[in-house]
């Protein structure tokens, strides 16, 4: 009875407050997908209840996925209003591309702006298309949130309610949990700006493809502008091998559900681009296909080549990582940049090559080339700068090293796996210990980014404390022929490649194949 009593007395606090707006600390914004304004598309959102006098209006310069901060999704903001509760326009004024700052906000209620649609203007303002949205009225919608939605700055960490209504016949294809792919109308939210902007959304004519890969439910959305490639197509070729990725990390995976987003579009090859988020990719790409300058005999192919990379992030950093991820400032990402980029790239990169020669899908030889062409890569980089320090800089002075967390983070990543077989007698491998991460942290849980070293010195050894202090943390060379020696094969420095010995012992050979095909 007392609990009836205090759940109702509860109930009129929230109705009063509601009713009265005080209690308002959420965004809500709403869409309508059949009503664009001469193909922008209009955008309406109730504010958060505002105590302070003047506040800045945002959005994103940086996204989760995209080390720069120069994304172009201020200017593609047209008409913004700010109203307050009666209806009556405050006063905003757009003092960067990306940043309205309105006075008078106490009374603030509703923000109204419009989107322009970057794919007519692609040429001329596109940055990163798969991050970007774009609008092909009747035919699909690729929907950003990092370039639809903003946030009022230092208010990020509001709950975000998003309605969208969608035009008659078009499916919906999303890592949204929940979100089905046939309806008129979507409501969903999300705890915080980042949490949304992880989130995009395709909605396309074609019906999505969906399948089971051990416990993750995983969906392929297509667009195809000549209707040139169907979800089918890709499904083809991506079921079997996330089939065989499923039973390399042992038959579990730690994702409810996957989506990858792919807008074909006609024409001239200009773009072929794709960005990973925690559980979905969006991909760019075009439907002709030109073997010499897509390095691929045919899409089938080119599917199979850009790998399964992104899907991995659902271990790092996606379940894996420090308190900077859970914190990204979408105006100054240098803010907080996690020192393990280096680890959520190169692991994963690693991963991926490692799983196709265990589970022989590709041959030993072919493994050892891409490890060459990884090797070849690095040398194009700085060597006097710490993994650690790239990590942490990429959105600052060191920029042009970012792509190094991918290749000599791969490089780290694979030593750490032959010494952790070495040390174990072929038992514990990098698998495992990303394994045990995600286990260990989660989505929710992270670790202290100074930390991460001395945890994985404790699930494994201290010599592989020691081993990332020196090489990922400082700048000591990575020793590549003596780790190599382990598992008889040795690196020539002379031409940056590594070779099978001539007289590899028999304990070396057996922890060639442990590592290479072990459990
Ligand atoms: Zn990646």
């Amino acid at each position: 009875m007392k609990r009836t009593l205090r759940n109702l007395s509860a109930v009129a606090a929230a109705l009063f407050f509601s009713l009265s707006g005080l209690s308002q600390a959420n965004y809500t914004y709403q869409l309508d997908l059949n009503k664009l304004d001469n193909g922008l598309m209009e955008v309406k959102l109730t504010t958060p209840a505002i105590s302070e006098e003047e506040i800045d209006f945002l959005l994103p310069l940086a996204v989760p996925g995209y080390p720069k901060t120069n994304l172009a999704f201020g200017p593609m903001v047209a008409e913004l209003t700010a109203y307050d509760k009666w209806g009556m326009p405050l006063p905003a004024e757009r003092i960067k591309p990306n940043r309205w700052r309105i006075r008078d906000a106490q009374g603030l209620q509703r923000i109204e702006y419009k989107v322009r649609n970057m794919w007519k203007y692609r040429q001329q303002n596109s940055v990163f298309l798969p991050v970007e949205n774009f609008f092909i009225p009747g035919r699909a919608f690729m929907l950003n949130p990092g370039g639809l939605f903003g946030y009022v700055e230092g208010m990020e960490k509001l709950p975000f309610y998003i309605y969208i209504v969608r035009p008659k016949g078009l499916f919906a294809s999303s890592g949204i949990k929940g979100m089905a792919a046939e309806g008129y109308r979507d409501a969903f939210s999300f705890p915080s700006y980042q949490e949304l902007a992880d989130y995009p959304i395709l909605y396309t004519e074609q019906r999505p493809a969906s399948f089971e890969v051990a416990n993750t439910t995983v969906e392929i959305g297509v667009f195809s502008e000549n209707d040139k490639v169907n979800p089918q197509r890709i499904q083809k070729v991506y079921q079997p091998l996330l089939a065989k990725l499923a039973d390399y990390l042992g038959g579990s995976l730690p994702a409810d559900k996957y989506a990858f987003l792919f807008f074909f579009y006609d024409g001239e090859i200009l773009f072929q681009e794709s960005v990973e988020h925690g559980n979905s990719s969006a991909w760019v790409w075009p439907e002709k296909w030109d073997p010499k300058l897509l390095k691929a005999a045919n899409l089938e192919e080119g599917l199979e080549k850009v790998d399964m990379h992104k899907f991995l992030h659902i271990y790092a950093p996606w379940n894996i990582h420090s308190e900077e991820f859970l914190q990204f400032d979408f105006d100054e990402p240098q803010k907080y940049r996690s020192c393990h980029q280096w680890f959520y790239q190169g692991a994963t990169e690693y991963l991926f090559y490692h799983a196709r020669v265990n589970q022989e899908m590709i041959p030993e030889k072919t493994f050892f080339w891409f490890v060459n062409d990884f090797l070849a890569a690095m040398k194009d980089f700085r060597s006097d700068v710490s993994l650690t320090d790239v990590s942490r800089r990429t959105y600052t002075d060191l920029a042009d090293q970012h792509m190094n967390l991918e290749f000599k983070g791969t490089i780290a990543s694979l030593l750490l796996d032959i010494e952790l077989r070495a040390r174990s007698g072929g038992t514990h491998s990098l698998k495992k210990l990303v394994k045990g991460l995600a286990a260990r942290y989660g989505r929710y849980k992270a670790f202290k980014d100074e930390e991460l070293f001395g945890i994985i010195a404790e699930m494994t050894y201290p010599e592989i404390g020691q081993f990332l202090k020196d090489h990922v943390g400082g700048t000591k060379p990575l020793p590549i022929n003596e780790i190599f020696n382990k598992v008889g094969m040795e690196y020539d420095a002379g031409d940056n490649k590594v070779y099978p010995k001539e007289e590899a012992t028999k304990e070396e050979m057996e922890l060639r194949k442990e590592w290479l095909y072990g459990e």
